[in-house]
């Protein structure tokens, strides 16, 4: 089998062109080239000819292809549906905010997670991606755009933390000075709630934002719309937030998708505030989006105000996500396939 080098740190690639008999400073002339979008050995100019038959033999470049692509003519939101190598599909969506530049990437294909409101969830899971995976969803979008990224959120389909370690290596990969530069406060990750995870991503990554999504003031919400809470109930969550912002410095941000009458009524906003009172953190209101599949339906731009005021009145900080890409079904929840790959 082909190496797959998009997937190796340049450390990685060192030991790898090593290996195959050449020196290890060629190592950083093929990192630099990957990372300025190039896919063929053969543009790899600085490289022997010799060298260049060989990596084509023994090594890859991971590209993913575009297969779909629409851009929202309200905000300039763009979704990408890709093939993957293995025949699945993900998407991910580029989106134009004033601090900058956003591409929000899928970590697996289809998603074991099984939240009720979420349209990624329907395929159920089919593949973890890899870092070379989600490294190119930001390469291919650059390249379809001639824009540079700026931020990076792993909010699309499928748990990050439940890819664990290609989710670090994404990041290490992603952070170097040779790969996209990124600054660790320039990169988001969206968990579920796997709290083992969290503790140790606090201690790998504390640069990192973290948002969980918490979308429930208590268990019994919470465990019909975010099923891994029977696992790690919301006390063990909370508690490990806590934590994590002692660690870390860092304010935590809570995702809350407001579902009507399911989540939205005075007396949840009231039990959310009183349960996040003492703590460092953020809740990001998220209008649901309504997914075709489900039942669910969102609350209109009102009754998410009414929330946020409950919130505010109690001194937490909260806001409300703008919605970006509605109108091609971008928005949070609705990344999936509607075309078969
Ligand atoms: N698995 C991770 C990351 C992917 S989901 C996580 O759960 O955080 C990104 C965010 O979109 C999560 O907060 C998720 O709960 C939210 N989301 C899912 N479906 C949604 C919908 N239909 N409307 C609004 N937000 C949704």
């Amino acid at each position: 089998m082909k190496a797959d080098i998009k997937s190796m740190t340049p450390e990685e690639l060192g030991l790898f062109i090593e290996s195959i008999g050449q020196k290890k400073y060629r190592a950083k002339q093929i990192f630099q080239w990957m990372y300025k979008g190039i896919y063929q050995f053969e543009e790899m100019t600085n490289l022997s000819k010799e060298l260049r038959e060989k990596l084509e033999e023994v090594a890859f470049i991971e590209k993913l292809e575009i297969k779909r692509f629409q851009k929202s003519k309200k905000d300039g939101t763009r979704k990408y549906l890709f093939a993957l190598r293995s025949g699945h599909a993900i998407e991910s969506v580029f989106l134009k905010y004033n601090f900058g530049n956003t591409v929000c990437i899928s970590s697996q294909a289809g998603c074991r997670m099984n939240c009720s409101f979420c349209a990624s969830a329907m395929t159920g899971f089919e593949d973890n991606l890899s870092p070379g995976e989600m490294v190119d969803q930001i390469l291919a979008i650059e390249s379809d755009t001639g824009e540079k990224v700026g931020n990076v959120v792993v909010m699309g389909t499928g748990e990050p933390f439940d890819n664990y370690e290609n989710l670090c290596r994404f990041i290490d990969l992603i952070h170097t000075k040779e790969g996209l530069n990124l600054s660790m406060r320039a990169i988001t990750v969206s968990t579920c709630g796997i709290v083992p995870k969290i503790e140790a991503f606090g201690q790998d990554y504390p640069q990192v934002n973290l948002a969980v999504s918490l979308h429930a003031p208590n268990n019994e919400i919470r465990n019909e719309l975010v099923p891994i809470n029977k696992k790690y109930p919301m006390n063990l969550l909370l508690e490990t937030c806590v934590k994590h912002t002692k660690r870390t410095g860092r304010r935590v941000t809570f995702e809350y998708a407001l579902i009507r009458g399911v989540n939205d009524k005075k007396s949840h906003g009231e039990e959310l505030a009183a349960r996040l009172a003492s703590m460092l953190c953020h809740v990001n209101l998220i209008p649901l989006n309504t997914v075709d599949e489900r039942e669910f339906k969102g609350v209109e731009r009102k009754g998410a105000e009414e929330f946020l005021a409950i919130l505010q009145r109690k001194g937490i900080q909260a806001t409300i996500r703008r919605e970006m890409g509605s109108d091609i079904d971008a928005a949070c929840g609705q990344l999936r396939l509607q075309s078969k790959v």
